[in-house]
Protein backbone atom coordinates (compact mmCIF):
# COMPACT_ATOMS: atom_id res chain seq x y z
CA UNK A 1 0.00 0.00 0.00
CA UNK A 2 1.56 3.23 -0.64
CA UNK A 3 1.24 6.24 2.06
CA UNK A 4 -0.70 9.09 1.45
CA UNK A 5 1.54 12.39 1.06
CA UNK A 6 0.48 15.83 1.73
CA UNK A 7 0.66 18.55 -0.78
CA UNK A 8 4.11 19.54 -1.25
CA UNK A 9 6.04 21.53 -3.70
CA UNK A 10 9.38 20.63 -5.38
CA UNK A 11 12.61 22.38 -4.53
CA UNK A 12 15.62 21.20 -7.51
CA UNK A 13 18.59 20.40 -6.14
CA UNK A 14 20.70 23.84 -7.42
CA UNK A 15 18.63 25.52 -5.14
CA UNK A 16 19.23 23.46 -1.99
CA UNK A 17 21.82 26.31 -0.79
CA UNK A 18 18.78 28.43 -0.92
CA UNK A 19 17.79 26.64 1.78
CA UNK A 20 20.76 26.95 3.82
CA UNK A 21 20.84 30.91 3.05
CA UNK A 22 17.66 31.63 4.14
CA UNK A 23 18.15 29.71 7.40
CA UNK A 24 21.42 32.57 7.98
CA UNK A 25 19.42 35.85 7.06
CA UNK A 26 16.95 34.64 9.70
CA UNK A 27 19.47 34.34 12.32
CA UNK A 28 20.39 30.51 12.90
CA UNK A 29 23.37 28.77 13.43
CA UNK A 30 22.41 25.43 10.84
CA UNK A 31 23.63 21.66 11.98
CA UNK A 32 23.58 19.24 9.13
CA UNK A 33 25.51 16.01 8.15
CA UNK A 34 28.93 15.56 6.51
CA UNK A 35 31.51 12.86 6.68
CA UNK A 36 33.61 13.04 9.49
CA UNK A 37 35.76 10.45 11.14
CA UNK A 38 34.40 8.21 8.30
CA UNK A 39 30.81 8.96 9.27
CA UNK A 40 28.10 10.98 9.31
CA UNK A 41 27.80 13.28 11.65
CA UNK A 42 26.14 16.63 12.34
CA UNK A 43 28.32 19.40 12.34
CA UNK A 44 27.89 23.48 11.81
CA UNK A 45 27.62 24.29 7.94
CA UNK A 46 26.53 26.84 5.83
CA UNK A 47 27.12 25.21 2.40
CA UNK A 48 24.55 23.04 0.56
CA UNK A 49 27.98 21.40 -1.18
CA UNK A 50 29.67 20.31 1.94
CA UNK A 51 26.81 18.05 2.71
CA UNK A 52 27.53 13.90 1.87
CA UNK A 53 26.92 13.71 -1.62
CA UNK A 54 27.01 10.33 -3.08
CA UNK A 55 27.80 8.79 0.36
CA UNK A 56 26.08 5.62 1.50
CA UNK A 57 26.95 3.33 4.71
CA UNK A 58 26.77 -0.22 5.33
CA UNK A 59 25.91 -1.18 9.19
CA UNK A 60 25.75 -4.38 10.72
CA UNK A 61 25.41 -5.54 14.40
CA UNK A 62 28.98 -3.86 15.55
CA UNK A 63 29.94 -2.62 11.96
CA UNK A 64 30.06 0.70 10.27
CA UNK A 65 31.68 1.55 6.88
CA UNK A 66 31.02 4.87 4.15
CA UNK A 67 31.34 4.07 0.70
CA UNK A 68 30.67 6.33 -1.75
CA UNK A 69 28.69 5.61 -4.89
CA UNK A 70 27.60 7.36 -8.34
CA UNK A 71 24.57 9.67 -6.78
CA UNK A 72 23.52 13.16 -6.75
CA UNK A 73 22.10 12.31 -3.86
CA UNK A 74 23.11 14.04 0.13
CA UNK A 75 21.20 12.14 2.19
CA UNK A 76 20.87 8.40 0.68
CA UNK A 77 22.63 6.98 4.07
CA UNK A 78 21.32 6.22 7.28
CA UNK A 79 21.71 8.00 10.83
CA UNK A 80 25.47 7.62 11.80
CA UNK A 81 26.64 7.20 15.38
CA UNK A 82 25.02 10.63 16.63
CA UNK A 83 21.89 12.56 16.51
CA UNK A 84 21.68 16.24 17.00
CA UNK A 85 20.98 14.93 21.04
CA UNK A 86 23.97 16.83 22.02
CA UNK A 87 23.31 20.09 20.21
CA UNK A 88 20.17 20.27 23.39
CA UNK A 89 21.07 17.84 26.26
CA UNK A 90 24.75 18.68 26.08
CA UNK A 91 27.33 16.13 26.88
CA UNK A 92 28.60 18.79 29.61
CA UNK A 93 26.13 21.98 30.62
CA UNK A 94 27.02 24.44 33.71
CA UNK A 95 23.48 23.92 35.87
CA UNK A 96 24.95 26.79 38.03
CA UNK A 97 27.44 29.32 39.40
CA UNK A 98 28.29 30.34 42.79
CA UNK A 99 30.39 33.19 43.38
CA UNK A 100 32.23 34.82 46.69
CA UNK A 101 32.82 38.58 46.54
CA UNK A 102 35.91 40.18 48.19
CA UNK A 103 33.60 40.80 51.44
CA UNK A 104 32.58 36.78 51.87
CA UNK A 105 29.13 37.11 50.40
CA UNK A 106 27.95 34.24 48.25
CA UNK A 107 26.15 34.74 44.82
CA UNK A 108 24.47 31.61 42.75
CA UNK A 109 23.96 32.88 39.55
CA UNK A 110 21.94 30.68 36.56
CA UNK A 111 23.60 30.77 33.34
CA UNK A 112 22.11 33.06 31.04
CA UNK A 113 21.49 31.44 27.32
CA UNK A 114 23.58 33.13 24.45
CA UNK A 115 22.96 30.84 21.63
CA UNK A 116 21.97 31.67 18.08
CA UNK A 117 19.04 29.79 17.34
CA UNK A 118 20.04 26.39 15.98
CA UNK A 119 18.53 24.79 12.92
CA UNK A 120 18.99 21.26 11.64
CA UNK A 121 19.06 20.19 8.26
CA UNK A 122 18.61 16.26 7.40
CA UNK A 123 16.99 15.22 10.98
CA UNK A 124 15.32 11.36 10.41
CA UNK A 125 12.07 10.19 11.87
CA UNK A 126 13.44 8.54 14.63
CA UNK A 127 15.77 11.44 15.85
CA UNK A 128 12.55 13.85 15.88
CA UNK A 129 10.84 10.84 18.06
CA UNK A 130 13.79 10.66 20.25
CA UNK A 131 13.84 14.50 20.61
CA UNK A 132 10.34 14.49 21.38
CA UNK A 133 11.52 11.72 24.75
CA UNK A 134 14.10 14.11 25.32
CA UNK A 135 11.21 17.05 26.08
CA UNK A 136 9.42 15.29 28.12
CA UNK A 137 12.20 14.42 30.23
CA UNK A 138 13.81 18.34 30.38
CA UNK A 139 10.96 20.09 29.62
CA UNK A 140 7.93 17.84 31.47
CA UNK A 141 10.32 16.91 34.32
CA UNK A 142 13.74 18.37 34.94
CA UNK A 143 12.36 22.19 33.41
CA UNK A 144 16.09 22.74 32.41
CA UNK A 145 15.88 26.48 31.30
CA UNK A 146 19.12 25.92 29.23
CA UNK A 147 17.51 22.62 27.23
CA UNK A 148 14.35 25.20 26.97
CA UNK A 149 15.58 28.21 25.59
CA UNK A 150 17.80 25.94 22.70
CA UNK A 151 14.32 24.17 21.98
CA UNK A 152 12.29 26.91 21.85
CA UNK A 153 14.13 28.79 18.82
CA UNK A 154 14.99 25.16 16.94
CA UNK A 155 14.06 25.04 13.77
CA UNK A 156 13.82 21.53 11.97
CA UNK A 157 14.19 20.24 8.58
CA UNK A 158 13.80 16.53 8.26
CA UNK A 159 14.08 14.46 5.74
CA UNK A 160 12.74 11.26 5.02
CA UNK A 161 14.62 7.96 5.62
CA UNK A 162 14.87 6.07 2.61
CA UNK A 163 18.34 4.23 2.93
CA UNK A 164 17.64 2.26 6.26
CA UNK A 165 20.54 0.11 7.69
CA UNK A 166 19.91 -3.30 8.47
CA UNK A 167 20.30 -2.55 12.07
CA UNK A 168 17.44 -0.11 11.83
CA UNK A 169 13.76 -1.32 13.02
CA UNK A 170 11.66 1.87 12.91
CA UNK A 171 8.69 0.23 11.42
CA UNK A 172 8.46 -2.03 14.61
CA UNK A 173 8.54 1.15 17.11
CA UNK A 174 6.14 3.50 15.02
CA UNK A 175 8.37 5.76 14.99
CA UNK A 176 9.46 5.98 10.54
CA UNK A 177 10.59 5.88 8.62
CA UNK A 178 8.59 9.05 7.48
CA UNK A 179 8.92 11.80 9.61
CA UNK A 180 5.04 12.54 10.40
CA UNK A 181 5.67 15.44 13.31
CA UNK A 182 8.32 17.28 15.44
CA UNK A 183 9.68 19.15 11.94
CA UNK A 184 9.33 22.22 10.53
CA UNK A 185 9.87 21.59 6.79
CA UNK A 186 10.37 18.02 5.39
CA UNK A 187 12.13 16.75 2.41
CA UNK A 188 11.66 13.59 0.04
CA UNK A 189 15.02 13.48 -1.49
CA UNK A 190 14.68 12.56 -5.21
CA UNK A 191 17.39 12.74 -7.78
CA UNK A 192 16.67 15.86 -9.43
CA UNK A 193 15.69 17.79 -6.18
CA UNK A 194 12.97 17.68 -2.96
CA UNK A 195 9.27 17.63 -2.33
CA UNK A 196 8.94 20.09 0.19
CA UNK A 197 6.53 19.95 2.80
CA UNK A 198 5.75 22.32 5.65
CA UNK A 199 4.27 21.28 9.28
CA UNK A 200 4.39 24.87 11.18
CA UNK A 201 3.86 28.68 10.51
CA UNK A 202 7.55 28.78 11.01
CA UNK A 203 7.94 25.98 8.32
CA UNK A 204 5.61 28.02 6.35
CA UNK A 205 7.05 31.28 6.63
CA UNK A 206 10.14 29.89 5.62
CA UNK A 207 9.10 27.98 2.45
CA UNK A 208 7.92 30.92 0.96
CA UNK A 209 11.13 32.21 0.43
CA UNK A 210 12.78 29.05 -1.21
CA UNK A 211 11.80 29.19 -5.66
CA UNK A 212 9.35 26.44 -5.05
CA UNK A 213 8.00 24.82 -7.92
CA UNK A 214 4.68 22.38 -8.38
CA UNK A 215 5.37 19.19 -7.82
CA UNK A 216 4.07 16.45 -10.60
CA UNK A 217 2.64 13.42 -9.79
CA UNK A 218 5.57 11.78 -11.04
CA UNK A 219 7.59 12.82 -7.98
CA UNK A 220 4.47 12.41 -5.91
CA UNK A 221 4.43 8.53 -6.59
CA UNK A 222 8.24 8.35 -6.76
CA UNK A 223 8.96 9.57 -3.16
CA UNK A 224 6.00 7.74 -1.49
CA UNK A 225 7.27 4.72 -3.39
CA UNK A 226 10.73 4.99 -2.09
CA UNK A 227 9.39 5.24 1.77
CA UNK A 228 7.34 2.40 1.17
CA UNK A 229 10.21 0.39 0.01
CA UNK A 230 11.81 1.16 3.30
CA UNK A 231 9.11 -0.36 5.46
CA UNK A 232 9.41 -3.71 3.09
CA UNK A 233 13.12 -3.60 4.17
CA UNK A 234 13.71 -3.15 7.72
CA UNK A 235 13.89 -7.10 9.03
CA UNK A 236 14.70 -6.54 12.97
CA UNK A 237 11.61 -5.76 14.91
CA UNK A 238 10.65 -5.51 18.60
CA UNK A 239 8.45 -8.76 20.23
CA UNK A 240 5.55 -7.15 19.85
CA UNK A 241 3.50 -9.18 23.03
CA UNK A 242 3.39 -8.14 26.43
CA UNK A 243 7.04 -7.17 26.30
CA UNK A 244 6.12 -4.87 29.22
CA UNK A 245 4.95 -7.42 31.74
CA UNK A 246 7.20 -10.07 30.01
CA UNK A 247 10.49 -8.45 30.75
CA UNK A 248 9.61 -7.37 34.47
CA UNK A 249 8.12 -11.14 35.04
CA UNK A 250 11.97 -12.53 33.55
CA UNK A 251 14.57 -10.69 35.99
CA UNK A 252 16.29 -13.99 36.49
CA UNK A 253 16.12 -15.38 32.90
CA UNK A 254 19.20 -16.87 31.90
CA UNK A 255 19.80 -14.77 29.16
CA UNK A 256 20.93 -12.10 31.77
CA UNK A 257 24.03 -14.04 32.24
CA UNK A 258 24.18 -14.81 28.67
CA UNK A 259 24.53 -11.45 27.27
CA UNK A 260 26.68 -10.17 30.44
CA UNK A 261 29.21 -12.93 29.17
CA UNK A 262 29.72 -10.82 25.82
CA UNK A 263 28.61 -7.50 26.69
CA UNK A 264 32.30 -5.10 27.92
CA UNK A 265 30.10 -2.26 30.33
CA UNK A 266 31.93 -0.33 28.09
CA UNK A 267 28.19 2.55 27.38
CA UNK A 268 28.85 2.85 24.05
CA UNK A 269 25.20 1.77 23.27
CA UNK A 270 24.01 4.69 26.13
CA UNK A 271 26.50 7.33 24.60
CA UNK A 272 25.30 6.67 20.61
CA UNK A 273 21.44 6.43 21.78
CA UNK A 274 19.06 9.60 21.03
CA UNK A 275 16.94 9.09 23.89
CA UNK A 276 19.29 8.69 26.77
CA UNK A 277 20.04 11.22 29.57
CA UNK A 278 21.47 9.63 32.61
CA UNK A 279 23.96 11.81 33.57
CA UNK A 280 25.82 13.07 37.02
CA UNK A 281 26.54 16.37 38.33
CA UNK A 282 29.53 17.65 40.34
CA UNK A 283 30.71 20.73 41.40
CA UNK A 284 34.26 21.80 39.79
CA UNK A 285 35.69 24.69 42.64
CA UNK A 286 38.61 26.98 41.59
CA UNK A 287 41.74 26.47 43.03
CA UNK A 288 41.07 30.07 44.99
CA UNK A 289 37.37 29.11 45.87
CA UNK A 290 36.26 32.21 44.88
CA UNK A 291 34.04 30.58 42.09
CA UNK A 292 32.69 27.01 41.69
CA UNK A 293 30.20 25.64 38.71
CA UNK A 294 27.92 22.93 39.11
CA UNK A 295 27.85 20.59 36.04
CA UNK A 296 25.69 17.96 34.66
CA UNK A 297 27.71 15.42 32.31
CA UNK A 298 26.31 12.57 30.47
CA UNK A 299 26.51 9.34 32.33
CA UNK A 300 25.48 5.63 31.88
CA UNK A 301 23.88 3.11 33.24
CA UNK A 302 26.77 0.59 32.83
CA UNK A 303 29.16 3.01 34.64
CA UNK A 304 30.56 1.93 37.97
CA UNK A 305 29.73 5.32 39.22
CA UNK A 306 26.44 5.72 37.92
CA UNK A 307 24.70 2.72 40.29
CA UNK A 308 26.98 3.97 43.44
CA UNK A 309 24.38 4.98 45.46
CA UNK A 310 24.84 6.78 49.21
CA UNK A 311 27.79 4.20 49.86
CA UNK A 312 26.01 1.30 47.90
CA UNK A 313 26.84 -0.05 44.98
CA UNK A 314 22.94 -0.96 43.25
CA UNK A 315 24.33 -2.87 39.85
CA UNK A 316 27.54 -4.34 40.98
CA UNK A 317 27.67 -6.16 37.79
CA UNK A 318 27.28 -6.33 34.22
CA UNK A 319 24.26 -8.27 34.01
CA UNK A 320 22.40 -6.18 36.17
CA UNK A 321 23.91 -3.03 34.64
CA UNK A 322 22.32 -4.30 31.06
CA UNK A 323 18.69 -5.63 32.52
CA UNK A 324 18.59 -2.11 34.00
CA UNK A 325 18.91 -0.15 30.64
CA UNK A 326 16.92 -3.09 28.77
CA UNK A 327 14.38 -3.06 31.31
CA UNK A 328 14.19 0.71 31.75
CA UNK A 329 14.70 1.53 27.74
CA UNK A 330 11.52 -1.09 26.88
CA UNK A 331 9.55 -1.26 30.41
CA UNK A 332 9.56 1.12 32.98
CA UNK A 333 9.87 4.21 30.23
CA UNK A 334 6.43 3.48 29.69
CA UNK A 335 5.56 4.48 33.35
CA UNK A 336 7.39 7.54 33.48
CA UNK A 337 6.86 8.76 29.58
CA UNK A 338 4.26 6.86 28.83
CA UNK A 339 5.62 5.08 26.05
CA UNK A 340 9.31 2.85 24.89
CA UNK A 341 12.30 4.86 25.19
CA UNK A 342 13.46 3.07 22.28
CA UNK A 343 12.91 4.65 18.93
CA UNK A 344 14.33 1.82 17.05
CA UNK A 345 17.44 3.73 14.88
CA UNK A 346 19.54 1.00 15.55
CA UNK A 347 22.58 3.02 16.72
CA UNK A 348 23.40 0.71 19.90
CA UNK A 349 23.37 -2.08 17.48
CA UNK A 350 26.00 -1.04 15.11
CA UNK A 351 28.08 0.92 17.59
CA UNK A 352 28.24 -1.82 20.07
CA UNK A 353 31.73 -3.07 20.04
CA UNK A 354 30.93 -6.78 20.54
CA UNK A 355 27.59 -6.64 18.23
CA UNK A 356 25.08 -6.59 20.78
CA UNK A 357 21.84 -6.81 19.28
CA UNK A 358 18.95 -5.58 21.65
CA UNK A 359 15.90 -6.67 19.25
CA UNK A 360 18.04 -10.07 19.51
CA UNK A 361 18.29 -10.02 23.62
CA UNK A 362 14.39 -8.67 23.99
CA UNK A 363 13.61 -11.72 21.88
CA UNK A 364 15.86 -14.20 23.46
CA UNK A 365 14.21 -13.30 27.07
CA UNK A 366 10.76 -12.88 26.00
CA UNK A 367 9.85 -15.53 22.99
CA UNK A 368 11.35 -18.20 24.94
CA UNK A 369 9.63 -20.08 27.63
CA UNK A 370 11.64 -20.53 30.50
CA UNK A 371 13.46 -24.08 31.24
CA UNK A 372 11.65 -25.17 34.34
CA UNK A 373 14.56 -25.55 37.24
CA UNK A 374 14.92 -29.06 38.05
CA UNK A 375 13.09 -30.12 41.18
CA UNK A 376 15.21 -33.01 41.95
S1 LIG B 1 17.86 1.71 22.38
FE1 LIG B 1 19.16 1.50 20.54
S2 LIG B 1 17.74 1.36 18.80
FE2 LIG B 1 16.57 2.13 20.57
S3 LIG B 1 16.67 4.38 20.36
FE3 LIG B 1 18.41 3.80 21.67
S4 LIG B 1 20.15 3.51 20.27
FE4 LIG B 1 18.27 3.56 19.02
S1 LIG C 1 25.82 -3.68 25.08
FE1 LIG C 1 27.63 -3.31 23.76
S2 LIG C 1 27.81 -1.07 23.63
FE2 LIG C 1 26.45 -1.52 25.39
S3 LIG C 1 27.81 -1.58 27.17
FE3 LIG C 1 27.66 -3.69 26.41
S4 LIG C 1 29.40 -3.95 25.00
FE4 LIG C 1 29.15 -1.73 25.33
Amino acid sequence: MTATMPEQRFLPRESLQTLFDVLAERGYRTIGPVVLDKAIQYVELSDASALPTGWTDDQQPGHYRLTQVESPRCFAWANGPQAFKPYLNRSREVLWESRRDSEGNLEFVLPTPTDKPLAVIGARACDLAALALQDRHFLDQARDPGYAARRASLFSVAVHCTHPATTCFCVSTGDGPRATSGFDIALSELDDGYLVETSSDTGRALAAALPLQPADDEHNRAAAAEIDAVAQRQCRQLPSDDLRQTLFSRLDHPRWEDVAARCLSCGNCTSVCPTCFCHSERDQVELGGARSQHLREWDSCFSEGHGHLHGFQVRPETRHRYRQWLTHKLDSWHDQYGRSGCVGCGRCITWCPVGIDLTAEAHAICDDAIEPEDSA
